[in-house]
């Protein structure tokens, strides 16, 4: 039995006992922007988390909404049962999403949001008569989470190697990323004909064996990745052309990221599902949904035959605790106007991260609403070791910021000042500087 404070117990492929050499940074606590370190320091949040505590940390009305829930209804089976909170919420979040999304199915996390709305997509042809509709797309740099839908669809090849088959009838499409799209401010002009790829899969199956395509309308966590003007537009056109469905992941996105409710409305571009969680609860409590529109669902809705046929849910699904911190959180973030912030703060953050466009090894700068990529020139030989190193130096100068190969990326909680933003792109820049 290992020793009660041996820091092996606790194990996840990057656990911070392992990325560190010395003793891993542990966090203690968490006010509004800022997390103490355990050392005492006060540490700027440029990450909102892990992309989730939009209205930033321990935010009272949250922490009370969860308390008094505990003490009041602390459990109730979404199964046959209900209560009343879960329907006060879909029906939030339904006035916040955009037109057309007018159903809600609650999961645990972005992971699971994910693997419901791949089966919904299959679920949804076959109760149509269409079955053959069964093969999925995703896009290569995607990531949807870590469920075998998600890992299936997701293009992130470490990710899924090393899970032998995953599900047949999967493809993915390029990425947008295009290596001419440096120092790019908001999106990209060039590169809305990459969609045309999907016209060339469909071709090579068939669009009668197509069932959807999964996108992050913005891909964070392979690096805070912007469509280009018109991508999605026509990713749109031409799912609805051939039948299929279109699902965007909008687990980073959704919850004012871009300065709307969810990227579907910051592009204009309406999906037939929308995957969500992080921002849903302000990182508080565990929770996803996936949002579908009235077509969908009431593929689903023929009967109470079919309803008791079909079996997909979570034991956790909608419970009272997540569904009282969402909604506090949704309270929130009207109270404060958080879903529109971003937008309001875009050029103070732009300029702001654009201004380490001349800092060592600086390679590429993009940013959109309060989310932004710094991209470094790799070591040679070494990639992602010269990010870790900023991360580290990061957080010693007193900033979280997040590294994903030798990309940073940072977004803040919304509610960030933009003194403060000057604070944590200075800081970086100081950082970079030093590490060169
Ligand atoms: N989809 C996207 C777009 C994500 O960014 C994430 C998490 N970073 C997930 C799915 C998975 O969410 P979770 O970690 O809550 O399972």
């Amino acid at each position: 039995k290992p020793a009660p404070n041996d820091l092996r117990a606790f194990w996840m492929p990057y656990t911070a006992n392992r990325q560190f050499k010395s003793a891993p940074r542990m966090l203690v606590a968490s006010k509004d922007m800022h997390y103490t370190a355990a050392d005492g320091r006060q540490i700027l949040d440029g990450t909102a988390g892990l992309w989730c505590c939009n209205a930033g940390h321990c935010r009272p009305r949250i922490t009370e909404a969860v308390q008094n829930q505990v003490g009041e209804l602390d459990y109730a089976p979404a199964f046959q049962m209900g209560h009343p909170l879960a329907f006060e919420l879909a029906n939030r979040i339904v006035d916040i999403a955009p037109d057309g999304m007018d159903h809600v199915f609650y999961t645990n996390s972005g992971s699971e949001a994910v693997d419901t709305a791949l089966k919904i997509a299959l679920a949804y042809h076959r109760a149509r008569g269409d079955a053959a509709r069964t093969r999925l797309i995703g896009r290569e740099r995607g990531y949807h989470g870590v469920g075998f839908g998600g890992i299936s669809v997701g293009g992130i090849v470490n990710n899924r190697r090393h899970f032998g088959t995953l599900l047949a009838g999967v493809d993915h499409m390029p990425h947008t990323h295009l290596p001419e799209n440096v120092f790019t401010k908001g999106q990209p002009e060039h590169g809305a004909n990459l969609a045309d790829e999907l016209e060339r899969i469909v071709a090579l199956h068939g669009a009668e064996t197509i069932a959807a395509v999964i996108v992050e309308p913005m891909a964070g966590s392979t690096g805070v990745l912007m469509p280009p003007k018109g991508y999605l537009e026509k990713l749109r056109a031409i799912t609805k052309k051939h039948g299929i469905l279109l699902i965007f992941d909008e687990v980073i996105t959704g919850f004012g990221r871009l300065g709307s409710p969810f990227a579907a409305q910051h592009f204009g571009v309406v999906p037939d599902m929308i995957t969500c969680a992080k921002g849903l609860t302000n990182g508080v409590i565990p929770m996803g949904a996936v949002l579908a529109t009235a077509e969908i669902y009431d593929a689903f809705m023929q009967g109470p035959e079919h309803i008791i046929e079909l079996f997909h849910g979570y034991t956790y699904s909608g419970n009272p605790i997540s569904c009282a911190a969402a909604i506090a959180t949704l309270d929130t973030y009207a109270e404060e106007g958080l879903l529109t912030r971003a937008a309001s703060l875009e050029t103070y953050w732009q300029e702001a991260i654009h201004g380490l466009r001349d800092h060592p090894n600086v390679i590429d700068i993009r940013n959109m609403g309060l989310i932004g990529a710094v991209e470094l020139a790799p070591i040679e030989g070494q990639p992602g070791k010269r990010a870790f190193d900023i991360f580290v130096r990061a957080f010693e100068a007193g900033i979280l910021i997040r590294v994903t190969g030798d990309i940073i990326a940072m977004s803040p909680p919304l509610i960030i000042s933009e003194a403060q933003i000057d604070h944590l792109i200075g800081t970086l820049g100081e950082v970079l500087k030093t590490a060169a």
